[in-house]
């Protein structure tokens, strides 16, 4: 599948970077400390694998290592 571009319509409505530590904590809803997308409820795919699958873009896959504003906590 091919990478989410940071300039996706859909990435840029939903603040998508693939680098979660450029995200300002304070501009984040959910207060938890460590968030990236490999510890996102809604990542899919392998742990450990470098890109990802994501329930919120459908055909493209995701940095681990990346952010956006629908990051939920792992139940
Ligand atoms: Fe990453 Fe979660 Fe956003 Fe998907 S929903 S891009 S896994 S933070």
């Amino acid at each position: 599948m091919p990478k989410l571009a940071e300039d996706d319509p859909m990435a840029v409505a939903m603040k998508y970077t693939h680098d979660a530590s450029t995200v300002d904590p304070a501009s984040r809803a959910n207060p938890a400390e460590v968030q990236n997308c490999a510890n996102c409820a809604l990542i899919q795919g392998e742990d450990g694998a470098e890109w990802r699958p994501c329930q919120i873009f459908p055909g493209k896959v995701v940095a681990a290592a990346g952010w956006c504003s629908v990051w939920a906590p792992k139940a």
